[in-house]
């Protein structure tokens, strides 16, 4: 069962039973019955978002299983901010921070990860409890998986998230369709007739997971971030049967390789876009070794288009967008990914000084993330965290025959099923007001708002 009582030794604190065991108990919902993991999870996650709530999930009974299952750590943007060190609102500055003093990992001898060793024939993948998450999905898969490889030429790690379908005791699926590091890894090692030796690592400290989750260039070590955002170096072990390190701390870890030249059928699977999707880069990975704890805990992302999903594929990229982007823009305030969008849309507020500025700004936006299609920028009195704000600056400070331009046939993302041959428009709205406009808002006093917000903070 999962104990939340029995720890906080230091030695734990880049583990996830630590994290978990550190929430205020209302962040938490428990099912203690048994339950089916096959759909339910998923469903009460979708369901606790359509109430605009966020508490992580723990299951303490999985039907079938002996592992409890902890979900939807992501699913709120100030806990993101928490597990990084930082007050809501300031994980880009504590990310920034992060980037510019970078920790590099410890070997240690021996880790909790490895209490458990069951090697070859020993290993069966299918007794962790793996959902099934989406009715058209091909089967149970694993989202939640940190892949951890190695540059074949640099030795340079690199950490993904790709989804994983369970095809046997020692078989997965793989998809590496963002065409990320990982994929370029194994390019390389294909071009020699080599297999890529991969390990899926499940359940660490969320920062670790956050770092996992980023965009940066190939010569940075993941670990390296994740380690200057808990502000101590990353404990890792060696895998016993692959030359590749995994945190020590960690719940669970697959060792095994993508075989080179190998490809089977993967998918369908419900994606971030809300759609279930066939694409796929068709990859085997198989097992050699499943490592543990003596009393895992299997942690899970609901993947698709649930708000734990998005947000934890963007924290990082908000904030790394932001950092770019305000170089170039002093005047630049506030950037949000809104949810509404998946991954295409982006809305900007900031206080510009001349006209024109505002375009400049968009045109970088749009060229930062080749994801983004749709761009709208606000002035700083717009919260764009607030998508009815945002509708509302347009409704009354945008007129679409001046302030809007598009630019078609541009590379895009796949996954949405709008483009056309990985190409996409790309739509810019300028919804701030003319810097000389006379047009005021309507408000209160400050005083008057703050007597209201402390009168219903107490009733
Ligand atoms: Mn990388």
């Amino acid at each position: 069962m999962f104990d939340r009582t029995s720890r906080s030794s230091c030695e734990e604190q880049q583990s996830l039973r630590n994290y978990v065991g550190s929430l205020p108990t209302e962040d938490i919902i428990r099912i203690s019955d048994p339950i089916d993991i096959d759909h339910v999870p998923t469903a009460l996650v979708l369901e606790l978002e359509s109430r605009r709530r966020t508490p992580v999930v723990l299951i303490d009974r999985p039907i079938g299983f002996e592992t409890p299952i902890v979900t939807n750590l992501f699913a709120s943007r100030d806990r993101i901010a928490r597990m990084v060190g930082a007050e809501p609102g300031g994980f880009n500055e504590v990310w920034a921070k992060a980037l510019a003093n970078l920790l590099p990992a410890r070997i240690v001898d021996h880790g909790a990860v490895q209490e458990v060793v069951r090697i070859g024939a020993e290993v069966d993948a299918a007794t962790l409890p793996i959902s099934r998450h989406f009715e058209k999905d091909a089967g149970r898969y694993i989202g939640s998986g940190i892949l951890v490889c190695k540059d074949p030429d640099t030795g340079t790690r690199n950490l993904s998230y790709q989804r994983l379908q369970l095809k046997g005791p020692n078989k997965f699926g793989a998809s590496l369709h963002s065409r990320g590091h990982i994929w370029e890894h194994l390019q390389r090692c294909e071009a020699r007739g080599r297999n890529l030796e991969v390990a899926i690592v499940i359940g660490v400290h969320p920062a670790i997971n956050i770092a996992a989750a980023a965009k940066v260039a190939m010569e940075i070590d993941e670990f390296e971030i994740a380690g200057a955002l808990l502000g101590q170096p990353i404990e890792l072990v060696k895998c016993k049967t692959i030359d590749v390190e995994v945190p020590a701390q960690a719940e669970i870890v697959i060792e095994g390789e993508i075989l080179a030249g190998e490809h089977e059928d993967e998918g369908p699977y419900g994606e971030y876009t809300g759609y279930s999707t066939f694409r796929s880069t068709k990859n085997v990975f198989v097992v050699k070794a499943i490592t543990h704890r003596a009393t895992p805990i299997f942690h899970d992302i609901i993947p698709g288009y649930s708000m734990e999903h998005l947000l934890l594929g963007r924290a990082a990229k908000e904030a790394h967008t932001f950092m770019r982007l305000k170089e170039m823009v002093p005047g630049l305030k506030a950037l949000n990914f809104p949810k509404s969008g998946t991954h295409f849309h982006a809305y900007m507020s900031f206080k510009k000084t001349a006209e024109g500025q505002v375009r400049h700004a968009l045109m970088l936006l749009l060229g930062l993330d080749s994801y983004l299609k749709l761009v709208v920028a606000v002035d700083e009195d717009v919260n764009v965290f607030n998508e009815e704000e945002v509708l509302w600056a347009l409704a009354t400070r945008f007129q679409a025959d001046t302030d809007m331009f598009m630019v078609p046939d541009v590379f895009c993302n796949r996954l949405d099923p709008s483009s056309r041959d990985g190409m996409s428009a790309k739509l810019a709205l300028d919804a701030t007001a003319p810097l000389n406009s006379d047009a005021e808002r309507a408000t209160v006093p400050p005083e008057a708002a703050a007597w209201a917000r402390s009168f219903l903070d107490r009733h």
